[in-house]
């Protein structure tokens, strides 16, 4: 594992009364126990990589799955194209939901896009998603959602009809989705989970921006957004089968000039909430029997290139992008071919089908955690009136909430590093300056979930 991807792991701190600030020596100590709930553990232990590989060869059948391929009902009925690709998505999904007693509500966004670079003719593009409903019907509102893109390309992003595996681009991430929908609609959880399959990609992130954009008219509250694309852990000699990796906007795209005032004159540049959504993510890796360890990129995504992440960071809301530690790229983006004794394309004999199964644990568990937790603390201040050195927190009570948690770490620190449990209050004053150390609140419910961390604003 590189030294990178070590995380430093919080440290529930003991404040005892005199305690000033945090050190760097503070001991680092393992979670305590009682974090990973068994019913999601016992959900994590149904991932099958089998069925994961089943599916990924599943959509790698229809041949090819560029957006701009057929879907009439005559390629549906013969199983080509991206039409066969969606009705197989959607009946996969309806088969699901059958096995939990209709718990899921199947759905389409579709839509004609209209010619630009990368689309010759308006063109219908239909996203496929499931709605596992929440069961109490405040939390209900909250939304949490896993998607991958289920279109494919070859070397030629205007190829409508060659072939074009997309085994691991994006057929894992597609995998992902369906096998999280598989394990968790086994289970109820007070807020709501979306997964979803988008198409149009690779011809610029067509689906997912109709889609986030619908959501942000409709006023759904999406509190986190896992996208996995190239998840296939490609079989070369340099991957690391242990390590996915984890990208997270820093400066929100989104941020207002108000937003980004305050985050130059008090350095919130790696708080946005991507970014604490990414540290959740690390956190419940380490709850849980994954398989995988995330390693956070404190990065938008990789250098030139994007995914469907953006388009929900465009709307404002917190979205991370899951990836392969290390990527072929003789295998993605390629006509399937030899060429000097060098095979290209996406195929599904690269992709390492028990490491897309870690990935789908390790977001099942973020879903499941972040599904089941109360929401964050609202209107979180931290009093800045008088000149003094203590800090004191206020913030509005979350329903479901049973207690609060204060999390700090020094302002050069990655990752928070400690944790102090305050119990079921709303305001907290600790003897630390504000000015040496980041500070966050997250509630707790009586069964030890966390909910995401708020940051405080200041309050003059
Ligand atoms: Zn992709």
């Amino acid at each position: 594992m590189p030294a990178s991807s070590r995380r430093i792991r919080i440290v529930f701190a003991c404040v005892i009364l005199g305690f000033h600030g945090t050190t760097a020596a503070a001991q680092k100590t393992p979670r305590p126990p009682g974090n990973a709930d068994p019913r999601i553990a016992e959900a994590l232990k149904q991932v099958s990589s089998a069925r994961i590989q089943a599916n990924v060869e599943k959509l790698v059948s229809f041949q090819t799955r560029s957006t701009l391929s057929a879907q009439d009902a005559t390629s549906i009925a013969a199983g080509r194209g991206i039409g066969a690709a969606r009705e197989w998505i959607k009946s996969e999904f309806q088969k699901y939901s059958q096995d939990c007693g209709g718990c899921l509500q199947v759905k389409i966004d579709s839509f004609t896009e209209s010619p630009s670079d990368r689309i010759p003719q308006p063109t219908e593009i239909t996203n496929v998603y499931a709605m596992l409903q929440g069961t109490d019907p405040e939390s209900a509102k909250r939304i949490i959602l896993v998607t991958g893109h289920y279109d494919s390309r070859n070397s030629d992003t205007l190829n409508a009809a060659g072939a074009a595996p997309g085994a691991n681009d994006d057929g894992s991430g597609t995998a992902v989705s369906l096998e999280c929908a598989r394990v968790l609609s086994r289970l109820k959880f007070p807020a709501t989970i979306i997964f979803l399959t988008v198409a149009g990609e690779e011809q610029g992130l067509n689906g997912s921006k109709h889609f986030a954009q619908m959501a942000k008219t409709a006023g759904w509250n999406i509190v986190a957004v896992l996208n996995n694309d190239i998840v296939g852990g490609d079989r070369n000699p340099q991957q690391s089968a242990s390590v996915v990796r984890v990208f997270s906007e820093g400066v929100p795209i989104a941020a207002s000039d108000a937003d980004l005032r305050l985050i130059r004159n008090l350095g919130g540049e790696s708080d946005s909430a991507s970014r604490e959504l990414a540290r959740y993510v690390a956190e419940v890796d380490s709850s849980y029997d994954i398989g995988v360890t995330p390693m956070l990129v404190f990065r938008l995504d990789r250098y030139l290139r994007g995914s469907d992440h953006i388009s929900f960071n465009q709307q404002g809301y917190a979205a991370v992008r899951f990836t392969e530690y290390r990527e072929d790229y003789h295998h993605q983006h390629q006509d399937v071919r030899t060429e000097n004794g060098i095979e290209y394309g996406d195929l599904p004999k690269f992709v390492n089908f028990d490491y897309v199964a870690g990935v789908a644990r390790l977001n099942a568990a973020t879903l499941a955690s972040l599904a089941s937790a109360p929401a964050p603390p609202a209107k979180v201040h931290l009093l800045t009136k008088e000149l003094q050195n203590d800090s004191t927190l206020t913030w509005e009570p979350s329903s479901r909430a049973s207690a609060y948690e204060v999390l700090w770490r020094d302002t050069t620190s990655s990752d928070w590093e400690h944790v102090q449990a305050v119990g079921n209050v709303t305001k907290i004053t600790l003897p630390i300056s504000k000015d040496n150390v980041i500070f966050a609140v997250r509630a707790v419910d009586n069964e030890s979930h966390r909910s995401l961390p708020a940051i405080p604003v200041p309050e003059r």
